[in-house]
């Protein structure tokens, strides 16, 4: 239980957020009118045999993964499956996509003693814009007192086992790495509203389902759902 934000924590220096996700699958948990029922699909006959009065939709939001060469293999990897162990990492990371998830992984990763270089198509002074304004400056500071490389204002054309292909200033060049690691944000399924809205006439969709953001967002949206029940 606790979805993404599973790996939202596991990086070191945000481990203090492990202890509301522990409590937050308490609560859920030990609570007497919840049923959790894990391992099982949310499909529409599974949710249909429940007879509900109404339906939350918080199935999250699918990682963007264009079809880079790489994909598949050990060279090109997803940013929660890094922040949480689950593939290897090489020395020399290039983290593609310079959003606050990205740029906190590449904090993470030289606290580990890595070398790091950050990849976006945006300019330097427009990566993580839309989060905390103060901890942006100082995530930043960090970084660059970490000796991360920022490459922006470059476009990302394919990825494989040479390295990332971009394109900058009009020019071809390659971003040489061990590892580089996807963070382009996600996408929403925008059919499981429609699909479950047969069931029901009271159906939310709440969380990264509803718009792709943080866990205030996730909160909030599941909060306004629950009092609209
Ligand atoms: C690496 C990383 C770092 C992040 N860092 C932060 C951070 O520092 N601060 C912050 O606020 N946010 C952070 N986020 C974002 C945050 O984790 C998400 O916004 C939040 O988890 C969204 O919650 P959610 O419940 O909407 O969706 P999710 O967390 O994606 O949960 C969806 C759940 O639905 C389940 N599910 C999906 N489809 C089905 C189905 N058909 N049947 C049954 N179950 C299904 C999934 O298994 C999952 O458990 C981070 C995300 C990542 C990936």
């Amino acid at each position: 239980m606790g979805g993404k934000f599973r790996m939202a924590c596991a990086a070191e220096f945000k481990a203090e957020m492990k202890k509301y996700l522990d409590w937050s699958i308490r609560t859920a948990t030990e609570h007497q009118n919840v049923t959790v029922k894990l391992g099982v699909e949310a499909t529409v006959d599974a949710v249909k045999a429940e007879n509900p009065d109404a339906i939350i939709i918080a199935a999250g939001a699918d990682p963007i993964k264009p079809p880079f060469t790489a994909l598949g293999t050990d060279k090109l990897v997803w940013v929660g499956d890094a922040e949480d162990g689950t593939v290897p990492l090489g020395e020399h990371i290039a983290v593609c996509g310079g959003g606050v998830t990205g740029m906190e992984f590449a904090l993470s990763m030289i606290r580990m003693g890595k070398k790091v270089t950050i990849v976006d198509l945006l300019p330097e002074n427009e990566l993580g814009a839309g989060g905390s304004p103060i901890n942006l400056i100082c995530l930043k500071d960090l970084l660059k007192e970490g000796g991360v490389e920022f490459i922006c204002e470059a476009r990302i054309e394919d990825i494989d086992e040479g390295g990332i292909h971009i394109l900058k200033n009009g020019e071809k060049a390659t971003v040489k790495c061990d590892t580089a690691v996807l963070s382009l944000g996600f996408r929403p399924d925008a059919k499981l509203a429609a699909m479950f809205s047969e069931i029901c006439d009271d159906v939310y969709v709440v969380g990264d389902a509803k718009k792709p953001g943080n866990v205030w967002n996730a909160n909030t949206t599941a909060f306004d759902a629950a009092m609209m029940i």
